[in-house]
């Protein structure tokens, strides 16, 4: 079964919840042996305690390098090599349209999300061998631009995150590492303060994208976990730069 990830070594960033908590389940379903980084110190503990596999809580805020570099330190201590690296971690924060876009918030936007992407990618490529994969999360908004209030840091951090992505399968083809990205639509998770659950508050947002999206509702984090395992596994042996759309088809109309 090309799909399966037995005894190998996974590292999911931003595991603690939303999509990334997804990814570790779908991973540990496979089974792979998990090292689960969050900045949520008690969420990924409790993560980690859920799953029925061999896990390893890391407490890492993926905008330091340092922390990024313990982060991967630690998970090849505890289980001796690195496999597969989910660089999963993001915030996502509506501001003001770019003429009045906040300094700081741009700043912060993109230490996570572009610059912790590349010391995941960085730190993790540095420590597999050939055969080692890695899978970004990008977003819809890394190839289109949006209505939407006050996402220009993000669109631009996701831009980043998928060209990122495509540079780093170039650099690391020759020694046998795969990168590809995973662009998901709007998925029911924690981002934005909850800003996409259902329950949000803000249903003229949810029934908009709703009547946007083809398949007629907004994504789950479940809804993420078949492509993220193809990604991690031998299933997608000849994918490598490629940059997945999981929308329900709200890209294509
Ligand atoms: P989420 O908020 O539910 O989960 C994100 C996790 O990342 C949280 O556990 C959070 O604590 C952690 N995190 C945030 N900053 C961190 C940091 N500096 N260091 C370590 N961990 C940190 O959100 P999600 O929707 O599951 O987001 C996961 C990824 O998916 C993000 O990169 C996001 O941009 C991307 N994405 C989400 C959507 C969506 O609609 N939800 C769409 C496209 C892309």
């Amino acid at each position: 079964d090309k799909f399966r990830l037995d005894d190998e070594v996974v590292l999911v960033t931003g595991a603690a919840s939303g999509i990334g908590k997804a990814i570790s389940e779908a991973c540990a379903d496979a089974g792979a042996r998990l090292a689960l980084a969050d900045k949520d110190v008690e969420g990924v503990e409790a993560v980690a305690d859920d799953l029925d596999a061999e896990t390893l809580a890391i407490p890492a805020d993926v905008s330091d390098h340092d922390e990024v570099v313990a982060m991967v330190e630690e998970t090849t201590a505890e289980f001796g090599g690195l496999d597969v690296a989910f660089a999963n971690a993001g915030i996502g924060r509506l501001g003001a349209t770019v003429d009045d876009y906040d300094i700081d918030q741009w700043h912060q936007v993109m230490d996570v999300n572009l610059d912790g992407v590349f010391y995941t990618i960085r730190e993790a490529a540095a420590v597999m061998d050939e055969g080692g994969r890695i899978v970004t999360t990008a977003s819809v908004l890394s190839q289109i631009a949006s209505d939407f209030p006050g996402v220009a840091a993000y669109v631009a951090s996701k831009g980043g995150v998928a060209q990122l992505t495509k540079q780093a399968a170039a650099d690391l083809g020759p020694k046998g590492i795969r990168v590809n990205a995973i662009a998901p639509g709007w998925v029911h998770t924690g981002i934005g303060g909850g800003a996409f659950r259902k329950d949000s508050g803000m249903d003229h947002l949810h029934e908009r994208m709703e009547a946007e999206t083809i398949m007629g509702r907004l994504g789950e984090p479940e809804d993420i976990k078949g492509v993220a395992l193809f990604l991690a596994s031998e299933a997608s042996a000849y994918c490598t730069g490629s940059v997945l759309t999981v929308d329900g088809g709200w890209t294509t109309t």
